[in-house]
């Protein structure tokens, strides 16, 4: 049983689960390149092995929130992001696994190898994808494309917002804090003093904070930003978690009703650079260290500007003595085998301009 409903056994009778990967994530020390950044005690979580053949945060979710979906007598799910979103991939996948159809509705974003990996990685699937080219913001594009999509099929999918980040979404990172703490009790790992983790929809860093408070675990989580602030920002970080919480108690009155600080709202915002997957300086330098030392594989969108943090706090020497781990959101299973070969031209037409357009210079990695 996961950790979540054995600590509260209301919320595991009452909330859809499906188990979908071996938990708990192995967490591993970083010891060579700790040796080259100055941390002794850099540790790594890696969820880039939940879910196969697609894994990374996203996972954790969509175990909630598919088994509701399912539960709930729905055939189809559909759900939203950037034209290389990693949450709709791994939507997808998951979603035939449990023999639901999916749909992707993809937004125009900056070209990057990752992008054509994963368009590619949805075709094998058979996923069925909609790419809306217009330069509106999200939260503009997404009613439309919804209501569209309603009218012309004449019935309801389950909606899965962008990123998965729904008081359910959210429950699977409030979970992932518990099976951590075991971790920490079975001395797999010390107990961390700070967590970097990135901050894009925010259900990640919202699940391990709710998760830590209910613990009462004293671990700073350092949310380092990867998007802009229009997406990702005080409103939404305090919506999903009294959102959350306020889910969590109605189905369990044990469950405790834990409060935000204005601390917990603010995130590292210096590592961001231009924008949403767009590379920086900084995220390369720490790609290739990462894979040099480790045999690590991180990208240019996320993980990348994430580890760029530690190098940078290292470097400064504010974590000094301190022990340090890296929670891995990004997919670590090779995809390569099931996107060789593939003809880009079996995808819709709207998205073949990520592969006939260059990539620019700084996202070729
Ligand atoms: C989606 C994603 C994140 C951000 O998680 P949110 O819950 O959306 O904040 C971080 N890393 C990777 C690799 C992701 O795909």
């Amino acid at each position: 049983m996961i950790p979540l409903f054995k600590e509260f056994p209301r919320l595991g009778e009452n909330l859809a689960y499906v188990d979908f990967f071996a938990k708990p994530t192995p967490v591993t020390r970083l010891k060579n390149i700790g040796k080259a950044i100055g941390l002794d005690n850099l540790y790594i979580k890696q969820d880039g092995l939940t879910g196969s053949p697609f894994g990374g945060n996203k996972v954790r979710k969509l175990e909630f929130i598919l088994a509701d979906a399912v539960k709930k007598g729905f055939q189809e799910v559909m759900t939203f992001g950037y034209a290389g979103s990693n949450h709709a991939l791994a939507t997808s996948i998951h979603a035939k696994k449990l023999g639901l159809h999916s749909i992707s509705m993809l937004l125009r974003q900056h070209n990057a190898q990752y992008v054509r990996n994963n368009l590619l990685m949805s075709l094998y699937n058979n996923t069925e994808i909609h790419h809306y080219t217009g330069k509106k913001i999200l939260s503009c594009a997404i009613p439309v494309q919804n209501l569209l999509h309603k009218i012309k099929r004449g019935k309801k999918p389950y909606n899965i917002p962008p990123g998965g980040s729904t008081p359910r979404g959210i429950t699977g990172f409030i979970n992932a804090a518990f099976e951590l703490n075991e971790q920490i009790k079975q001395n797999k790992i010390p107990k961390p003093d700070l967590l970097y983790i990135g901050l894009g929809t925010c259900g990640t860093y919202i699940g391990l904070l709710i998760g830590f408070k209910v613990l009462g675990l004293n671990i700073k989580i350092v949310p380092v930003r990867i998007i802009e602030h229009s997406v990702a920002n005080e409103k939404v970080m305090t919506g999903y978690f009294r959102r959350t919480v306020n889910f969590l108690c109605s189905i369990d009155n044990t469950f405790p009703r834990i409060s935000l600080l204005p601390r917990d709202l603010i995130p590292r915002d210096e590592f961001l650079g231009l924008g949403y997957a767009q590379f920086t300086r900084a995220g390369i330098k720490a790609i290739k260290m990462m894979e040099e030392n480790e045999g690590i594989k991180l990208d240019g969108t996320y993980t990348g500007k994430i580890f760029s943090a530690i190098i940078n706090d290292a470097g400064k020497g504010i974590l000094q003595d301190k022990n340090v781990l890296f929670w891995n959101t990004l997919n670590s299973r090779d995809i390569s085998t099931y996107i060789k070969g593939l003809p880009y031209q079996k995808l819709p037409k709207a998205l073949h301009c990520y592969f006939t357009e260059e990539i620019p210079p700084f996202n070729r990695l």
